[in-house]
């Protein structure tokens, strides 16, 4: 081991797992390309106010995981800890809503958050993060739980739990949050520590608390859909009836509230089977009160975030196997040091007539080499001795039923061309 290692919860994608990186952020691509949403990419850091302002600074995001730092200049930056804020951001500084509206948008980006790392939980993760933004419809709020539930039904995920609700907006809710301070206020003694710090700053999340003793108290809460304004229950309803034409299947959870202060109407998780809270796939929402929160114009949006590491994980769990390494074409065998310069320059040709080359080592055996080239799954080997140099050929061998035939080195790109 050497004496300095990767940062605790941060992790190398060694080459034999990008084949599941590939797999997932292909589908989410063909998947924007089909709705149009436009690739963006914003800093790896922010302004830290940034995100206090939106996020929330009772969130644990803001008190507890964010990776803050000085920088040489004394201004107060963090990393990253998710993206809806920064992609506002940007939208705002470049007058995005000029453009037709709603902006669509994506990314597939890391994120930075001071977690405790388990399987699963990273302090550098990645996600793949959609925004619609300009737009309150509740067609919007459908069509971006359509690219999540799409993505995760191309992969070949199953067992997962689509949970919706709708937690008002700065109307209804202010209005509802009186009436759970209301229902909790004689049951503080029976709830823990940090309910209690909920009720007083951020009363909506004692619905989503995770310990064993607060269960009983959630469960007997009155629901948010009942307080709805009547254009929030419109709203609802609407994304509703966009979900059951498009046939996809959703459980409306009235206990489901996000974690960031920025949500407002829809907001939704994709949970795996038998597992809790701590481990939802992807989820998102609507967030029409964020642009105004950093300075633009009142603006709606709407989006979603889905971890690939969560993602790849659960594809695992459930026994996919890995999807094909990408393949090596023809392995230039070198069987004599005197072929060295031929080698080199027939890979060169293989490469620009579009197929994969390697060259082997010539202080190698030919079994040697031969071992190598499939140990990269190679589709050929071109095997170049003294013999064949002389003859200006090359003996071109199928690995997977060790058939031979010889060919002309200049002839070899023509061969392989036919040859598909
Ligand atoms: P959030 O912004 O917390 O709603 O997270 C959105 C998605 O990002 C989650 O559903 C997870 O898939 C993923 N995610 C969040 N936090 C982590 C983490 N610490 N490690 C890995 N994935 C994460």
């Amino acid at each position: 081991m050497p004496d300095i290692q990767a940062p605790r919860g941060t992790q190398d994608i060694l080459p034999e797992e990008q084949p599941w990186w590939d797999y997932v952020r292909t589908a989410a691509e063909r998947l924007c390309r089909e709705f149009r949403y436009e690739q963006i990419d914003t800093p790896a850091f922010e302004d830290v106010a940034l995100f206090k302002r939106t996020v929330g600074g009772e969130t644990d995001i803001v008190q507890k995981e964010m990776y803050v730092f000085e920088d040489r200049g004394g201004q107060e930056l963090a990393l990253r800890p998710e993206a809806t804020a920064p992609v506002c951001r940007a939208y705002i500084e470049h007058g995005m809503h000029n453009q037709p509206q709603p902006v669509r948008l994506y990314s597939i980006t890391p994120m930075f958050r001071y977690d405790r790392p388990q399987a699963g939980r990273y302090r550098q993760f990645h996600q793949f993060n959609v925004e619609a933004i300009g737009d309150e419809s509740a067609s919007v709020d459908a069509e971006t739980i359509e690219i999540l539930w799409r993505l995760y039904e191309e992969l070949g995920l199953t067992g997962l739990t689509l949970n919706l609700n709708s937690i008002g907006d700065a109307e209804c809710r202010p209005r509802y949050l009186e009436v759970l301070r209301d229902y909790y206020r004689d049951k503080l003694d029976r709830v823990c520590p940090d309910c209690r710090g909920r009720f007083e700053h951020n009363p909506l999340r004692l619905l989503d608390c995770k310990d064993a003793r607060c269960q009983g108290v959630i469960a007997g809460a009155p629901a948010l859909a009942d307080y709805l304004c009547d254009a929030c229950a419109q709203h609802f309803a609407d994304v509703k009836a966009y979900m059951d034409a498009l046939g996809i299947p959703y459980v409306e959870n009235p206990r489901l509230v996000r974690g960031l202060d920025y949500y407002t109407r829809t907001v939704y998780e994709v949970q795996p089977l038998e597992e809790g809270g701590q481990s939802t796939v992807g989820g998102g929402g609507r967030y029409d009160g964020l642009i105004e929160m950093i300075g633009g114009r009142p603006t709606p949006g709407v989006g979603f975030a889905t971890g690939i590491e969560r993602i790849i994980l659960n594809l695992k769990r459930q026994g996919m196997p890995l999807p094909d390494r990408s393949k090596l074409d023809v392995f230039v065998v070198c069987q004599s040091p005197a072929a060295r310069v031929s080698a080199f320059k027939l890979a060169s040709d293989v490469r620009r007539s579009g197929f994969s080359a390697v060259v082997g080592s010539a202080d190698r055996s030919l079994k040697a080499q031969l071992r190598h080239a499939d140990s990269l799954g190679a589709s050929y080997a071109a095997i170049l001795g003294e013999r064949e140099l002389a003859a200006g050929e090359v003996t071109l061998k199928r690995l997977n039923d060790g058939s031979q035939e010889t060919v002309a080195l200049d002839g070899l790109p023509q061969r392989l061309s036919g040859g598909r």
